[in-house]
């Protein structure tokens, strides 16, 4: 099973990152619609897509502007965006108002509850997380082959550390290095040691670093390297990463 990391910056897109979108092409799931969702369809093996919302911040909803022709041309024929009530909402009303976007696609709205199941097997499970302006989202993917969670957007807390106990993937935002702690508190960010403490303590078996702020010129080869030495089933992930998982393990 493939994961894709359509984008994976956060707050607006750069020359090498377009905004937070992870695809696994065979479920036809994708965690959030950044600016990077023009990348989904190609990949895609179904013509039906769930979208699942951390929150409503423009950089992981405006992509779902860029589903209107793949569903008007047919190469898309469902898609449901799944998330909690208030960010359904701020979508519907804000972004797909007339005076922004003209046409409204044809979506699918589901608000998100416990234990929902998946149309191919699996469960998808939610935790909110409060430190963030206005709150996110995390998943918690349950499939019969592996376990995926999806953090982005919130203060490293800690607080959600056994809704990600042994996830076969962790999927966490690093918005920031260690030495900009103060902005990661300030914004409702994480900065990327104290992510993977937890990854470690939470015995995740592989660790994947997403959201990185667009303005940061930073080391990351050096980031990794330091994030390793703690947990060594560590990547800073770049938009194009493709993981594939096969008989119980990542290749
Ligand atoms: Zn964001
Ligand atoms: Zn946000």
């Amino acid at each position: 099973m493939q994961i894709k990391f359509l984008g994976t910056g956060g707050y607006y897109p750069n020359e090498s990152r377009h905004t937070m979108s992870v695809l696994i092409p065979e479920r036809g799931i994708m965690f959030d619609a950044g600016t990077s969702t023009f990348r989904a369809t190609p990949h895609l093996k179904s013509d039906e897509l769930q979208i699942f919302l951390s929150h409503s911040h423009l950089d992981h909803i405006v992509g779902l502007t860029c589903l209107l022709v793949p569903m008007l041309a047919g190469d898309l024929k469902k898609v449901s965006v799944i998330g909690e009530a208030k960010t359904l909402k701020a979508v519907q009303e804000h972004l797909f108002h007339p005076s922004i976007f003209p046409i409204h696609p044809d979506f699918n709205y589901l608000e998100l509850k416990q234990d929902m199941k998946l149309k191919y097997g699996g469960v998808v499970k939610h935790v909110q997380l409060k430190n963030h302006p206005n709150g996110s989202t995390g998943y918690r993917i349950n499939l019969p082959e592996l376990s995926i969670a999806y953090i982005t957007d919130t203060v490293c807390d800690g607080t959600y550390q056994e809704f990600i106990q042994g996830v076969d993937l962790l999927i966490h935002e690093s918005n920031f290095p260690d030495s900009l702690k103060e902005w990661a508190v300030k914004t409702g960010h994480s900065c990327t040691s104290e992510v993977v403490q937890l990854a470690k303590k939470a015995s995740v078996k592989k660790l994947v670093l997403v959201h990185r702020d667009p303005v940061l010129e930073v080391d990351i080869k050096q980031e990794t390297k330091q994030a390793q030495s703690i947990f060594p089933e560590t990547i800073f992930a770049e938009d194009g990463l493709s993981l594939e998982f096969k008989d119980g393990s990542f290749q």
